[in-house]
């Protein structure tokens, strides 16, 4: 079914408006457009369920991608499959046909689908009734969505009949594998599981999900009727009980990704990565937003000359990536650059009330939840005077938001209600929304993968969609601004997460060793046995695992999933409540909290502001009251980091002449000690009050490199320019370490201190801002000459003075961005580099 592409204009008329005719047409740094491609469909499989095609017909699909069927064919082999294609691609007929066809035969077969949210969940429930129903005869499967807000009655309903059960690995952690006796009928007769989303599985939180899968399959085995040869016959060949799907976005390596994931070796998992669906023209501009001309000029036309609108505000945490917090705590003052530039925040609410004037349905991305609440009122802000009720149809979407809340803006953006919508990536996800008209991503939202996962939200078949990256004022923004090669013509990142971490293992091992005692032919599947067996060795010692000569076990009378965060999210997350009313604003997430929703803390919701009365740690709960204030809040952190020489892992190091780089366990130590109000816009400080909150640990993996004063010397980096120098070089190689690994700054923290106690000598850290790490501050050190010489070459190629965000400066620095010495920085990184090996060593 080719897709003729309308006869295309010479460039996307949205362009126009982006740049105003021609008036902004300086911030334009590039456009590349990507053809419409047509689709290849191809017939229906001979072994497909007549009913379920009739109801995919029905639905409207007369024939399946050609894509869709190879997949679809792998998955009824019972073969793992990885699927990677992009959005919108249909993943989903390729596990639904063959899964509702198992359902469908004589002998029994269920199905679980996974997603990370109960909200995507509750989605593709949705979409799998439209299709049961459209099924002509009566014997439809059974579907039901099952999680911890489903009440009992229905869950018993669900336990003993549902053919199809969607819900989230949370679920599967806390109550399906440790209730495994109730599930039986569904274990026994499990023969898919779906993991949609897959790429969202990563850090922490993906090598936790792997090892529940592993704890799923070793519970379907225990499950799964022997076949008896003597009586039965073998089984049929090629069959296997159980087969994974794993569905993603577009990614490197999905065999390798999905292999790590279910536990099986990569030869074992067969990829689908060429999407035969059609795709629309898309125009992609990368938008670099104008300098400033000055403090005095900003002011007058009521606009901070800060850096980007919230160095404090988060990644959202339905992404479930940690939120990392920076270790170092700061309030950013725009320092010594001559040219600021505008922030991306009030660029792209420019662009979004410009392109909601013409009608277009737009998506803003957003870096921060702060970010999207920005975006979204000054949007409104500029609409306001266009035309009555044309601000009523920009809002603001972000995780923390009450479900009910966020499923009304979400029709509403489907129905055309809402023309413009401002959301952190909460929104990258599964939620069925697409076709937008256009897709602004203010800052870079981390990866190449999650980029086009945004832009995926623009364009569809026949219809054409502009993308417009608008850049930040950091190293890295600036870097691909400039670099459209690395952008769109570098190959994407691969999903990266360790399931070896000990931190992680040994939780997961307590909670399989509870569902049913671990023996010692079941370590493989989890890991290298020997490995697994030190970490069972710790937790006998510990007394966690009593060790039996049969197995381990688990004798406590508390669940032992309850030691497990699947999320690192370090707890449960803390309920914004208005004290006077009671009403449930949102949530902040446990990490988070000190920072954002300490007492007199700043908290804005839909463009309300409110002030923290209270924040009761031991409640999870922060109470606030309705407050019109003309202020934002900025929480300062102190950190200390130690290296743990017995942690879990060996520390190593290598010596490049007189550099020692290090890899291992470090503890870092922050505290979240005062907080500063600034008035907004011009970032004035008008007080700071102390706080009084506990410090956190965190245990983690750090990656460092250290130098003895006489390479500083040498350098010709003084005592007096050393602190400034490693500063500098410390923020700008955290702003680049995403270059090289699937991480941002946020995941990551860093230290730096001209004399450390562990090292002896000046030292730089970077570290995963993950319990136990999660594998970037290993990918730095993998990649040490690399990464440095990508440090080397941002700074030394900004064109300011004295370091500005685009180069050293750090939205996140604790002190202030204080000191800071680009050319000194310059000077060390090259004498550090001038030791690294003459090759850059490649280690994937
Ligand atoms: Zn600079
Ligand atoms: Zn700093």
């Amino acid at each position: 079914m080719p897709v003729d592409p309308a006869p295309a204009p010479e460039q996307h008329p949205l362009l126009e408006v982006l740049t105003a005719h021609g008036a902004r047409a300086d911030r334009l740094t590039h456009v590349r457009t990507f053809d419409a491609r047509a689709g290849i469909t191809a017939d229906w499989p001979t072994w497909a369920d007549p009913g379920v095609v009739e109801g995919y017909r029905a639905l409207g699909v007369t024939r399946p991608w050609a894509h869709q069927v190879e997949a679809a064919d792998a998955v009824r082999e019972g073969r793992h499959v990885a699927l990677a294609t992009s959005t919108g691609s249909g993943k989903s007929l390729a596990f639904w046909l063959p899964a509702l066809t198992a359902v469908r035969e004589p002998a029994p077969a269920t199905v679980l689908y996974l997603s990370p949210t109960k909200a995507l969940a509750a989605d593709q429930l949705a979409g799998l009734q439209r299709l049961v129903a459209a099924i002509p005869d009566g014997d439809r499967p059974r579907v039901a969505t099952c999680d911890g807000d489903t009440p009992t009655d229905e869950r018993r309903w669900v336990t003993e009949h549902a053919d199809v059960v969607l819900t989230n690995p949370d679920f599967l952690h806390f109550s399906m594998l440790p209730g495994h006796r109730r599930w039986a009928r569904l274990l026994r007769g499990l023969r898919y599981v779906v993991v949609d989303e897959g790429h969202a599985y990563r850090g922490v939180f993906g090598a936790h999900v792997s090892l529940v899968l592993r704890r799923l399959t070793r519970l379907a085995a225990h499950y799964r009727p022997t076949f008896d040869a003597r009586l039965t016959g073998p089984p049929p060949a090629g069959d296997r009980s159980l087969a994974f799907v794993v569905a993603s976005a577009t990614t490197a390596e999905p065999a390798v990704s999905t292999g790590r994931l279910v536990g099986v070796p990569p030869e074992d998992v067969v990829a689908v990565t060429a999407d035969t669906s059609p795709a629309g023209r898309r125009t992609f501009a990368l938008w670099q937003p104008p300098e400033l001309a000055g403090f005095e000029r900003s002011r007058a036309t009521g606009e901070a000359p800060t850096h980007d609108d919230d160095p404090w505000a988060l990644p959202d945490p339905l992404d479930p990536a940690h939120t990392a917090q920076e270790a170092e705590p700061v309030l950013t003052t725009r320092g010594a650059a001559e040219h600021p530039r505008r922030s991306a925040t009030a660029e792209t609410a420019d662009l979004l009330a410009d392109l909601t004037v013409h009608g277009a349905r737009t998506l803003a991305f957003t870096r921060s939840r702060r970010g999207a609440e920005s975006v979204a009122q000054q949007a409104r802000d500029h609409l306001r005077p266009v035309a009555a009720g044309l601000d009523a149809r920009v809002a603001s979407y972000r995780g923390g938001y009450l479900p009910e809340e966020r499923r009304a803006l979400e029709q509403a953006l489907r129905t055309g209600e809402l023309r413009g919508l401002a959301t952190t990536n909460a929104l990258e996800l599964g939620v069925d929304i697409s076709g937008l008209d256009a897709v602004l991503v203010a800052g870079w939202p981390g990866t190449r993968v999650s980029l086009w996962q945004q832009a995926g939200r623009a364009g569809r078949a026949g219809a054409e969609g502009l993308v417009a990256f608008v850049a930040r004022e950091d190293p890295l923004d600036t870097y691909l601004v400039t670099h459209p090669e690395a952008v769109f013509d570098a190959a994407l990142e691969a999903t990266v997460f360790d399931p070896a971490n000990p931190h992680v293992l040994a939780p997961q091992l307590c909670a399989a060793a509870q569902e049913l005692a671990l023996r010692a032919e079941d370590l493989a599947a989890f890991g290298d046995p020997l490995a697994v067996r030190e970490v069972l060795d710790v937790l006998v010692a510990r007394g966690a695992l009593r060790r039996r000569p049969s197995g381990w076990y688990w004798t406590h009378a508390q669940p032992a999933a309850a030691m497990a965060d699947l999320r690192g999210s370090g707890g449960r997350p803390v309920r914004v409540v208005e004290a006077t009313t009671g009403r449930l604003l949102g949530t902040v997430d446990a990490g988070s909290a000190d920072g954002q929703v300490h007492d007199g803390a700043v908290y804005v919701h839909q463009g309300a502001t409110f002030v923290v009365d209270r924040l009761d740690l031991a409640d999870h709960v922060a109470l606030v009251v309705r407050k019109d204030v003309e202020h934002g809040t900025w929480s300062h952190e102190v950190m200390e980091i130690a290296i743990d020489e017995d942690g879990h892992r060996p520390v190593v190091g290598r010596d490049w002449g007189p550099v020692r780089w290090g890899l291992g366990p470090v503890e870092v130590t922050s505290q979240v000690v005062s907080f500063q109000r600034r008035r907004l816009p011009d970032m004035q400080v008008l007080g700071t009050e102390p706080l009084d909150l506990p410090s956190r640990t965190l245990a983690t993996t750090a990656v460092w490199w250290s130098v003895p004063d006489f390479v500083l010397r040498a350098a010709g980096v003084s005592p007096e320019e050393a602190p400034g120098a490693l500063h500098a070089a410390e923020h700008a190689s955290i702003g680049l370490l995403p270059l090289l690994a699937t991480c941002d700054r946020w995941d990551l923290g860093g230290v730096s201190t001209e004399l450390h106690p562990d090292t002896g000598e000046a030292t730089v850290f970077v570290y995963d801002a993950y319990p136990g790490g999660a594998g970037f501050a290993e990918r730095g050190y993998a990649l040490g000459a690399r990464w440095l010489r990508a440090t080397r070459d941002a700074i030394a190629a900004c064109s300011c003075a004295d370091g500005c965000p685009a180069c050293v400066q750090s939205p996140k620095c604790g002190s202030d961005n204080a000191p800071l010495d680009k050319s000194a920085a310059v000077r060390l990184l090259d004498a550090v580099l001038s030791h690294a090996p003459a090759e850059p060593t490649i280690v994937r």
